[in-house]
C-alpha cells in the first residue's frame, strides 16, 4: 500500500524565460513532477486513485492510444498498490505501430495491453468490467485521460499553485497556453479563474479535435464542476485554438519540428510532437496573428517526456531518418 504523503504533489516550478516571442514568457513545468515523469495525467489520475483507495476497489481498467502518458501513469499507480492493472488501447487505423517508451514503462509495471480498434473501444470496456465482475472482481475505470470532475479538480489546484506563484512574485500573468485533447486540464484552469473571477485568459491549443465540438466538451466540463455558475459566463471564457492540429494527432509538420528544436537549444525544455510541440508552436503563431506583444506569458508544460525519446529515436526531430527504429 503506498504511502498517502508522497502523493501529495508538489508545488511545480515556473521558470522565467525572459523576452521571447515578442512577450515575457514564462513555463509552469508540469513535466517536473517527481512521479512516473510527471505530466498532467499525475495530477489527474493521483485523485482517481483516492477514489479508488477509499472504495476498496481490486483491478484497474483504463483506455487509451499507444502512446498514452495516461495508461503510463495509471498502470505505475496500481503497480504502486499491486492492483492487476488492463490497459484497453486503441491501435491507429494503419494497425499496431512501434512499441512507445509509454508502452514499455507500463509493461514493467505489469499492465496487461488489450489491442483494439477504435471502432471497438466501447463494447471492449463494458465486456472487460463485466467479465471482471461475474469473476467476482471490484473494478473501478478511469476515463480515458483522466477526464471527469476529479481530474478537472486537479487543475482548479494547479490554477491556485499559479495565483500563488504570481502572488509571491509580483507578476500577473495576462494568458495562459495549454495542450488540449480531452480538455479536461483547460476546463480546470478555467474553473479556476471563474471561481477567483480572475480576468486572464486561458488559451487551449488543441492537439486533435476540431470546434464546435472541441470547446463544447470544455464548457461541459467547466459545467459539469461548476453546475451553479452562469453559463455564458462560462462560455466566453473557453478559448479553444483549432487551428494549429498541423500534420494531426501525433504528427508534427516542419515549422512544429522547427519550433521544438529551437526550444530545447535555447531553453533546455523538451517538448513532445504530439502534445506540447503543437501547444508552444500554436502558441507563437497565437500571438503573432493576434498582434500580442509586451505581455506576461505562460506556457503550461504538461508533460509527455517518454514521447520526446519516441520522436529522437524515431529520427522525427532530425533528418537522419536511417536513424529510425525498426
Ligand atoms: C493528455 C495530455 C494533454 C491533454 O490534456 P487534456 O486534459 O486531455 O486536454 C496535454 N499534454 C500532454 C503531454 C498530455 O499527455
Amino acid at each position: 500500500m503506498s504511502n498517502p504523503s508522497f502523493l501529495q504533489i508538489p508545488k511545480t516550478p515556473v521558470t522565467d524565460l525572459g523576452e521571447a516571442y515578442g512577450n515575457h514568457l514564462f513555463v509552469k513545468r508540469d513535466d517536473l513532477i517527481s512521479y512516473s515523469f510527471g505530466g498532467n495525467k499525475v495530477r489527474k489520475a493521483v485523485l482517481f486513485f483516492e477514489e479508488i483507495d477509499r472504495g476498496g476497489y481490486d483491478t484497474v481498467v483504463t483506455y487509451g492510444s499507444e502512446p498514452s502518458n495516461h495508461c503510463r501513469v495509471v498502470a505505475s499507480l496500481a503497480a504502486d498498490r499491486n492492483l492487476p492493472c488492463i490497459l484497453i488501447t486503441k491501435v491507429e487505423d494503419g494497425g499496431r505501430g512501434k512499441t512507445t517508451n509509454n508502452e514499455r514503462l507500463a509493461a514493467i509495471c505489469g499492465a496487461r495491453r488489450i489491442f483494439v480498434t477504435r471502432d471497438e473501444v466501447h463494447d471492449a470496456i463494458e465486456k472487460t468490467m463485466e467479465d471482471l465482475r461475474l469473476a467476482g472482481r471490484h473494478p473501478y475505470f478511469v476515463p480515458a485521460g483522466g477526464h471527469g470532475n476529479p481530474g478537472t479538480h486537479a487543475y482548479v489546484q494547479c490554477y491556485r499553485e499559479i495565483r500563488e506563484e504570481e502572488e509571491r512574485t509580483g507578476t500577473v500573468f495576462d494568458r495562459i497556453f495549454l495542450a488540449s485533447g480531452t480538455g479536461t486540464t483547460q476546463a480546470g484552469l478555467v474553473a479556476g479563474k471563474l471561481l477567483h473571477g480572475d480576468p486572464v485568459q486561458i488559451i487551449g491549443i488543441s492537439i486533435a479535435r476540431t470546434n464546435p465540438r472541441g470547446e463544447n466538451i470544455v464548457r461541459e466540463s467547466v459545467r459539469s464542476y461548476l453546475p451553479d455558475f452562469p453559463e455564458e459566463e462560462i462560455n466566453r471564457a473557453v478559448i479553444f485554438d483549432d487551428g494549429r492540429i498541423l500534420g494531426g494527432y501525433g504528427k508534427a509538420d516542419e515549422k512544429e519540428t522547427a519550433c521544438i528544436l529551437d526550444v530545447w537549444r535555447r531553453f533546455g525544455i523538451p517538448l513532445d510532437a504530439t502534445y506540447t510541440g503543437k501547444a508552444f508552436y500554436g502558441m507563437t503563431c497565437y500571438l503573432g496573428e493576434h498582434g500580442i506583444a509586451g505581455e506576461n506569458i505562460l506556457f503550461l508544460h504538461t508533460g509527455g517526456a517518454p514521447l520526446f525519446f519516441d520522436d529522437l529515436a524515431a529520427g522525427r526531430l532530425t533528418k537522419d531518418k536511417e536513424e529510425e527504429n525498426t
